[in-house]
């Protein structure tokens, strides 16, 4: 059915560690998105059906639109409950890491983690994985590390114990990180396991509609003042970028996760291969940077070159300390440095 592509021995390892443990704690990335919550509660779902103790930990804050997800409000913000993460991380003897390919993406979780005892596996995507798991599923090409978990509980021939909650999670993971399979979702593969999601039961048109259909008012009205207001569009370059202050951020009653997604926005215009976020952090003194490109534009390359960060291809983001206005500057120079590459 599907295209076997995670390794034959790596199946039997995770397949032995679930069977084997009792304990686990599922960890992903900081500020986590649809795929982070969605591959996280896809695979408790699972492990939990397998009689399994199984707790969540995100490092911080996740958006409101994830909250739908039958258990979400059981997942453990480790900034706010800092002991209670810990003893779990402590007695655990599986660690699950999703969606992440480095310690520092765990923020404060990343300490506990790494002094565990217990048997450490990585599920993810991202290029460039660290070593600090037994064992290391990293597989690039996937969509999502959402599709990952689901081929990891097939191949394991688990797929019966994937409840419709676990299948509405992983729906929603592999949706979000492709723009509602707008873009990195060419693998027939995906639309196979979609059809086995829909097979559980699931309601793909309400999933999509709690997701998407969810915004707050400030929300919604910060999108058209950033469209209307504060959106350049650099034709010379086929580039698009906007910056966000503190200061308008709280104009429009902003909470974390209000700008996701934006970014994508200006790859609507005709023409734009890169669209850039630059925008002050409302915790920490550093602008964030958020890259998104289209084709063979090379967004990671641009993050690693200027803003000390890096990603996908096409997805990328970083970050800078210093002012908007020298952001800005320094988005110039990436785009002068990458003005070819843009040309093409
Ligand atoms: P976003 O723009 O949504 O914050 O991030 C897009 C993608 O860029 C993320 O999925 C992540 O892979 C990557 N990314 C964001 N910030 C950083 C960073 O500081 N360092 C690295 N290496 N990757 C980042
Ligand atoms: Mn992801």
């Amino acid at each position: 059915m599907l295209t076997q592509k995670i390794s034959h021995t790596q199946i039997a390892d995770v397949k032995h560690l679930f069977e084997i443990c009792k304990n686990v704690v599922i960890v992903t990335h900081t500020s986590a998105d649809g795929d982070a919550i969605g591959s996280s509660l896809g695979l408790y779902e699972y492990l939990k059906k397998k009689g399994k103790d199984v707790k969540v930990i995100v490092p911080n804050f996740f958006p409101d639109f994830l909250k739908w997800m039958k258990d979400a409000d059981r997942i453990i913000q480790f900034d706010h409950h800092k002991s209670q993460a810990k003893t779990y991380i402590e007695r655990a003897d599986l660690i699950v890491c999703l969606d992440l390919n480095a310690l520092s993406r765990m923020e404060d979780v990343a300490d506990a983690v790494v002094k565990s005892t217990a048997k450490k596996i990585l599920i993810d995507h991202h290029l460039g994985p660290e070593k600090f798991c037994d064992v290391i599923l990293s597989y690039p090409t996937a969509s999502s590390a959402s599709e990952l978990v689901f081929r990891v509980i097939d191949a394991i021939g688990g797929l019966p114990q994937l409840t419709k909650a676990g299948a509405e999670d992983l729906y929603a993971g592999m949706c979000t990180d492709t723009g509602r399979f707008s873009y990195n979702s060419n693998d027939p593969d995906i639309f196979i396991i979609i059809s086995e999601l829909l097979k559980k039961g699931i309601d793909k048109d309400r999933i999509i509609r709690n997701i998407y259909n969810n915004y707050t008012e400030g929300r919604y009205k910060l999108l058209g003042y950033i469209l209307s207001e504060k959106l350049k569009v650099l034709n010379d370059y086929h580039a698009a970028f906007y910056t966000l202050s503190k200061e308008e951020l709280s104009r429009f009653n902003y909470m974390k996760g209000d700008t996701e997604g934006v970014v994508n926005m200006p790859l609507e215009i005709k023409g734009i291969k890169l669209s850039v976020s630059l925008r002050e952090d409302t915790e920490k003194p550093r602008i964030l940077v958020s890259l998104r490109s289209v084709d063979d534009f090379p967004a990671n390359k641009m993050a690693e070159d200027f803003f000390c960060g890096g990603g996908h291809f096409n997805a990328a983001g970083g970050q800078l300390s210093c002012s908007l206005d020298e952001a800005v500057d320094q988005l110039y120079k990436a785009l002068e440095a990458y003005k070819d590459k843009l040309s093409e």
